[in-house]
């Protein structure tokens, strides 16, 4: 009997077979946009692939090169007619581009320190803490004028360029274990805080605990929880994603009683975890469902008390989608669906929606130029609605808009922009006479001239 090319190649069964080279995923492929080379599409890479397990192409520094360029954004999967699963090819794939020789010593060892510090919040935080006194500062903002940054290599000014002013709340989790719901209960989930978000976005989980308790909600957060394996897993680091991923299992199934659902407020972080029974033995899985809080709280509904609490946010405000939302989990409608609930808010739609922005994970730090050209692409596909506002629902897309938006909109999750809205927090980093805190205090003044009439 004769065996397709997938089998013949070790691939994943069936993973590339249908591909017919019809070029239908080139417009959405982030690398292919910036490098407009063929090796550098998806299509060029599965015919590589085949060629490597047919035995007439080899896994060179070269060919690997080209698999490094790759965001892992899964767009070609959306836009693929023939349901070529070109993420369980990468998957299958970026564990061998780690062997050595394949990447220079330097990129080997900056990755190394990546994965050896990423991961987990204790080290992230020490290593942060003498950046408190630079992050934020003018002398941040010298550093970067006078080009001091550069000195350090481009790599390390990737870094520096993504790094946020650093508040009191980064460096400690503030949050209680059990936080109990507003109003009449209506179930108990547990949340995943995430390692780079705790320390570069502590608000975001804030904001998420104390919308989930004014629905009705008990979060529970487990105070020994560690990194999912997010960072890990799109390195193709399997070894250390396991054991990361078994240790949060552990941690989370240690929560004593009922629990609906394990919510995650980062979509690469709910992504990884949402692969765990693949990656893990049947017998350590979590007990409960993942789910990305929004898809959570749109299955749930807000609540009629939450909904009397939302006050107009009159902000223009354009949706960012995560790669890993939106092509990785297949959630796109919810979160639009959860922000038109606000009263005075205009979303609006960027042109490219489902293109990388270049986070990537670690990509924009690993693949810095491509990583920076995709940010400002994106930034300026945002810009261009108009929007003083973009939600963005994953920390390392976040950071990299940020950077590439600066001053021209802010960037915040959605959780924050419903929890503005019902007046639980207010959206941080907003300086006062800035854009939006004037269209925000605008609204607050309509609806008190209205309540006053
Ligand atoms: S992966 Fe799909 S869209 Fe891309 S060339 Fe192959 S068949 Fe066409
Ligand atoms: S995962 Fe993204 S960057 Fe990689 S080939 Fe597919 S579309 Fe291109």
């Amino acid at each position: 009997m004769s065996q397709t090319p997938s089998q013949l190649a070790g691939l994943p069964p069936g993973a590339a077979d249908p591909c017919v080279h019809c070029g239908f995923c080139l417009p959405t492929c982030a690398s292919y946009r910036v490098l407009a080379s063929e090796m550098d599409s998806p299509r060029g890479r599965i015919h590589a692939l085949r060629a490597i397990e047919a035995g007439e192409l080899e896994l060179d520094a070269t060919v690997a090169s080209h698999f490094d360029t790759c965001l892992g954004c899964f767009a070609c999967v959306s836009a693929c007619p023939s349901g070529v699963r070109y993420d369980q090819l990468i998957e299958h794939t970026r564990p061998k581009l780690i062997k050595a020789g394949q990447r220079s010593a330097w990129q080997t060892s900056f990755r190394q320190l990546l994965l050896q510090v990423l991961p987990y919040p204790g080290r992230l935080r020490a290593l942060l803490q003498p950046l408190r006194a630079y992050a934020g500062t003018p002398l941040q903002t010298l550093a970067r004028r006078t080009g001091l940054t550069r000195l350090f290599g481009p790599e390390i000014e990737a870094m520096e360029r993504l790094l946020p002013p650093l508040a009191a709340e980064a460096f400690s989790d503030q949050l209680p274990q059990i936080n109990p719901a507003e109003g009449e209960s209506r179930g108990r989930v547990a949340l995943l805080l995430g390692c780079v978000q705790r320390c570069f976005d502590p608000n975001v989980s804030i904001a998420t605990v104390k919308v989930l308790q004014a629905n009705g909600f008990e979060v529970v957060i487990p105070p020994d929880q560690g990194c999912c394996g997010a960072v890990s897993h799109h390195q193709g680091e399997l070894e250390l994603t396991r054991q990361l991923a078994a240790d949060l299992v552990r941690s989370m199934n240690a929560i004593d009683g009922e629990l609906d659902a394990v919510l995650v407020a980062a979509s690469g972080c709910g992504h990884t975890m949402k692969a765990y029974d693949e990656l893990l033995t049947t017998d350590v899985q979590f007990r409960a469902p993942v789910q990305d809080v929004q898809e959570f709280l749109a299955i749930h509904g807000l609540s009629e008390a939450f909904r009397a609490r939302l006050q107009p946010l009159h902000a223009v405000v354009a949706m960012h989608d995560a790669c890993h939302m939106i092509h990785g989990q297949g959630i796109q409608a919810q979160p639009r669906q959860l922000l038109r609930a606000i009263p005075g808010l205009q979303l609006r739609e960027a042109t490219e929606a489902g293109v990388c922005c270049g986070s990537a994970g670690i990509y924009n730090l690993v693949q810095y130029e491509e990583g920076a050209e995709l940010g400002r692409i994106k930034a300026d596909d945002l810009s261009s609605t108009g929007a003083e506002l973009v939600a963005s629902a994953n920390i390392g897309c976040t950071m990299q808009l940020r950077q590439h938006l600066a001053d021209r909109a802010s960037v915040h999750h959605p959780m924050e922009l419903l929890a503005a809205s019902a007046a639980l927090q207010p959206l941080p980093g907003l300086t006062q006479g800035s854009r939006t805190s004037e269209i925000a205090r605008k609204g607050e003044d309509r609806q008190t001239a209205a309540g006053s009439r």
